[in-house]
């Protein structure tokens, strides 16, 4: 049977991070149960609106077209992934009623279900409750181990959330945690970046991602730094090429700590790659819940409307808010298959993917190659894993 991931949005924050301008909403608590409401509604009836909706259902391109109730009956659901904002802000039974909802609506044989949490949020009853309802692996932002760069950017937890939050979890019987790392945070030194991918890897978490600072223009920090100002440290924020650097030496120190790379962000133990997030890069079909929730069949990807309140009103309505809906183009297609697969450090099959869409890329290559940015091993190709930290010049290249 053909394995199906599910994705659940949920839009609230306890605070803006100063760099961000998620579509992320900081609400009144009473806003929660409303939301869950509608996404176990979404959940339930998501046949019925998907059909009102227009949106079809079928697998990728050369396999056998499926309608959407095909898709929804046959395929398992093995993963779900409860991202945000900050979902762990939950009530556990909202979680546990949630996941309930996709229990009672697909197949499923769960391998992997992870939830998004901040430390400061995390305490011993919820993560209990979490265990419960079924949680497995919770996906911590950490960003920071330093308390000024931590202040700098807004976040809510500080150093010691992190020490306090990580035994909790583990006492809960989560064998499975990840940490999220920002390289080129306000503040942020080559001492001090160390200083995290030390104290990362003294905690030995089972999966590591590391993201470069993006700063949104729409973001407090974004304005100041186009407009001036010195309320966000803006002038504090690392150069690029210090970013590239922070990115070398986290390749170097995970490496020592025995992660495995396997996509330009993303590092694990043995065996914890996340499975949910493969799917992405493998371009498997996902479902996504929740305002601002993306899914994608094989051939069409759509997205929610983002706002959480027009969300909510829409669903009770009988309506699935879609704002973005695209059939995809055999070349739209085959622009992801290289974009998201060289993401992945195993590379892609040139072959495979020639023969599935009829195209000759081999002399797309060859430059890169001869350029020391791709490594060739006959027909798979990847990123030269000396040469991460200028992977967009490969994207750039493919694009011209
Ligand atoms: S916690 Fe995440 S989504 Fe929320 S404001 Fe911060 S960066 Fe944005």
């Amino acid at each position: 049977m053909k394995k199906l991931g599910i994705y659940v949005q949920v839009p609230f924050c306890q605070t803006k991070c100063t760099y961000c301008n998620f579509h992320t909403g900081v609400v009144a608590s009473s806003r929660f149960a409303p939301y869950v409401e509608a996404v176990c509604r979404e959940v339930h009836g998501h046949r019925d609106l998907l059909r009102a909706t227009g949106v079809g259902w079928g697998f990728g391109f050369g396999e056998t077209a499926h309608t959407q109730e095909s898709l929804c009956n046959e395929a398992v659901v093995d993963t779900i992934y409860i991202g945000g904002g900050t979902p762990s802000l939950l009530d556990p039974a909202h979680l546990r009623d949630t996941l309930e909802a996709i229990r009672s609506t697909f197949v499923t044989e769960l391998v992997e279900v992870t939830l998004e949490a901040d430390p400061e949020t995390i305490e011993a009853e919820k993560a209990a409750a979490w265990v419960a309802a079924g949680i497995n692996r919770v996906s911590f932002g950490l960003q920071s181990f330093v308390d000024k760069e931590l202040i700098a950017a807004g976040r809510m937890h500080r150093r010691t959330d992190i020490y306090r939050a990580v035994p909790i979890l583990r006492a809960a019987g989560i064998r499975n945690i990840s940490f999220d790392l920002i390289a080129g945070l306000p503040h942020q030194t080559k001492e001090s970046w160390r200083q995290s991918l030390e104290e990362l890897a003294a905690l030995a978490p089972e999966h590591v991602s590391v993201y470069l600072l993006e700063i949104d223009e729409g973001s407090r920090l974004g304005k100041e730094l186009l407009l001036g100002g010195g309320k966000y440290s803006a002038g504090a924020v690392p150069s690029e090429d210090e970013m590239a650097d922070y990115y070398e030496m986290a390749q170097e120190a995970l490496g020592a700590a025995g992660y495995h790379h396997y996509e330009i962000s993303n590092w694990a133990k043995p065996g914890f790659e996340s499975k949910h997030n493969l799917k992405y890069w493998r371009r498997e079909p996902y479902l996504g819940f929740g305002a601002g929730a993306h899914s994608f069949s094989g051939t069409e990807r759509w997205a929610n409307a983002h706002d959480a309140a027009g969300y909510v009103a829409a669903v009770q309505n009988g309506r699935l808010p879609v704002e973005q809906h695209e059939k995809l183009t055999a070349e739209s297609a085959l622009e992801e298959e290289l974009f998201l697969g060289l993401r992945q450090l195993d590379g892609i099959d040139l072959g495979r993917i020639e023969q599935e869409y009829g195209v000759t890329l081999a002399g797309k290559f060859d430059p890169l190659a001869l350029a020391g940015l791709v490594k060739r091993e006959g027909s798979l190709v990847r990123l030269a894993p000396e040469r991460l930290s200028v992977s967009n010049e490969v994207f750039v290249e493919l694009m011209r």
